[in-house]
């Protein structure tokens, strides 16, 4: 099985939350592996998260906060 783009997309709150199994884990990271824009997506996801949870609410824009919060199953 090959994820897509959206599979993935669906995953990356629990991806970044660790909350993954290790064979989702091996599925993303295949699927990273071969697709930049996720492999970036998920990059910057992770750097905004390690913040985000270390700062509270950051002083971003509205856009990018209301995708980080979707990312994370968050309220916006
Ligand atoms: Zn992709």
């Amino acid at each position: 099985m090959r994820l897509s783009c959206s599979d993935l997309d669906a995953m990356l709150p629990e991806f970044l939350d660790g909350s993954v199994t290790a064979e989702e884990e091996a599925l993303a990271a295949e699927h990273l592996a071969t697709c930049q824009a996720c492999s970036l997506e998920l990059n910057e996801l992770q750097g905004v998260t390690k913040l985000y949870r270390e700062h509270g609410m950051l002083k971003l824009p509205d856009e990018a906060r209301k995708r980080i919060a979707d990312a994370l199953g968050l309220p916006r």
